[in-house]
C-alpha cells in the first residue's frame, strides 16, 4: 500500500523541536518579511510566516510597502534590516509587482547573505552548489529533502528525477539529492522523452506549476513521489503537479497537496532563521 507521507505531522514535530531551543535562548531569533503590494497570495503567505514566528518564539517584523514602491524605498528598507541587530533573517516576498521584475533580482541580491532565509543570494548558492555546510539553503527544497527521508534514509545511489529547474526550487533540490550521493536528472520545459526520464526515477519531484502533469504511466512502480506544485483548480479546489489518485496506485510513497511540501516550507524558514541567529556576529 501506498504511504501518505504527512507533511503537517512532520512539520509540526520540526517547529516543536525549533521551539524548545528558542525557549532555552536568551537572545530570541527575529525575522523581517517585505511584502511590497497588495498580490493576495503574497498576503496570505505572509500572514502564514508571521503567524508560524509567533508560535515559536521567533519575533517578527513585517514591512508592508506600497504597490508603487520604487527600487530605491524597498533597498533602503532591505540596507536599515541588514544592519538591525535584532532581526537574524530577512525576507523578501516573491513575486514583486510587476513594474519592479527587472530589479527583483537586484533586489535580491542586497540581502546580507548571513540573514538570507531564503538562500537565494549567491554566496548561499554558491555555498550549497560547492558542498560547503555553513549556508542557509532554501527552504522548499530542504523541506522536501527531510520529507523523503522520512521514507528512507539512506538515498545513497539512487535515481532522482527533479522535474522544475528555479532558482528557488529545482535547482537546490538537484544539489541537495547529490549531496545525498542520489544520480540526479533535472527535467524541465524543453526535455525530450520526459515522460520515459521520469520512470526511471526512484524518486520523482514535481516542481513545474502544471496541476496533475505527472500521471501514472510516468511513474516507477515503488518509487518516492514528491508533490511541489501548488496550483488552484477553476473548482477553487488546490492541487499539485502531480495527478495524485492515479500516483497512488504505484508509488512507494507520496506527498498531498495540501500538507505535503507546503507546511515543511514554513518550518524550514523558522529554521534559517534560528540557525541564522546561531551564526550571527551582530
Ligand atoms: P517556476 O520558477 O515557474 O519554474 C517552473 C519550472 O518548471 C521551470 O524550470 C520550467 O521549465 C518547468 N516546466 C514548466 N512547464 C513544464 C513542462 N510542461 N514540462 C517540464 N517542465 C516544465 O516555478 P517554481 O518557483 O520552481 O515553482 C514550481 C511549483 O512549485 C509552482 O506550482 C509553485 O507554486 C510551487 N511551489 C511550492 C512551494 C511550497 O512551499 N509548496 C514553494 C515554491 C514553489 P523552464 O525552465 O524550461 O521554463
Amino acid at each position: 500500500m501506498t504511504m501518505l507521507i504527512n507533511g503537517k505531522e512532520i512539520a509540526t514535530q520540526l517547529r516543536e523541536t525549533l521551539k524548545t531551543q528558542i525557549e532555552s535562548m536568551d537572545k530570541k531569533p527575529g525575522l523581517a518579511v517585505i511584502l511590497v503590494g497588495d498580490d493576495p497570495a503574497s498576503h496570505v503567505y505572509v500572514k502564514g510566516k508571521i503567524k508560524a514566528c509567533e508560535s515559536v518564539g521567533v519575533l517578527s517584523a513585517e514591512h508592508k510597502l506600497l504597490d508603487t514602491a520604487t527600487f530605491d524605498e524597498i533597498a533602503s528598507v532591505i540596507t536599515t534590516l541588514n544592519t538591525d541587530p535584532t532581526l537574524h533573517g530577512v525576507l523578501l516576498q516573491l513575486p514583486l509587482p510587476d513594474h519592479l521584475s527587472d530589479v527583483q533580482e537586484d533586489l535580491v541580491q542586497m540581502i546580507h547573505p548571513e540573514k538570507d532565509v531564503d538562500g537565494l543570494t549567491t554566496l548561499n548558492a554558491g555555498k550549497l552548489f560547492l558542498g560547503h555546510k555553513d549556508g542557509l539553503v532554501p527552504c522548499t527544497p530542504q523541506g522536501s529533502l527531510l520529507l523523503i527521508k522520512s521514507v528512507q534514509e539512506d538515498l545513497s545511489g539512487l535515481h532522482a528525477v527533479v522535474l522544475g529547474r528555479s532558482n528557488l526550487f529545482g535547482k537546490p533540490m538537484a544539489q541537495l539529492l547529490l549531496q545525498e550521493n542520489c544520480t540526479v536528472t533535472t527535467a524541465h520545459s524543453r526535455t525530450k522523452h520526459i515522460e520515459a526520464i521520469c520512470r526511471q526515477a526512484d524518486i520523482l519531484i514535481a516542481a513545474v506549476g502544471r496541476p496533475k502533469m505527472v500521471k501514472k504511466d510516468w511513474i516507477k512502480q515503488g518509487a518516492i513521489v514528491i508533490d511541489v506544485g501548488i496550483n488552484r483548480l477553476d473548482t477553487g479546489k488546490l492541487c499539485g503537479d502531480v495527478d495524485f489518485k492515479e500516483a497512488q496506485e504505484i508509488a512507494r510513497a507520496i506527498t498531498p497537496v495540501p500538507g505535503g511540501v507546503g507546511p515543511m516550507t514554513i518550518a524550514c524558514l523558522l529554521q534559517n532563521t534560528l540557525r541564522a541567529s546561531s551564526n550571527s556576529r551582530l
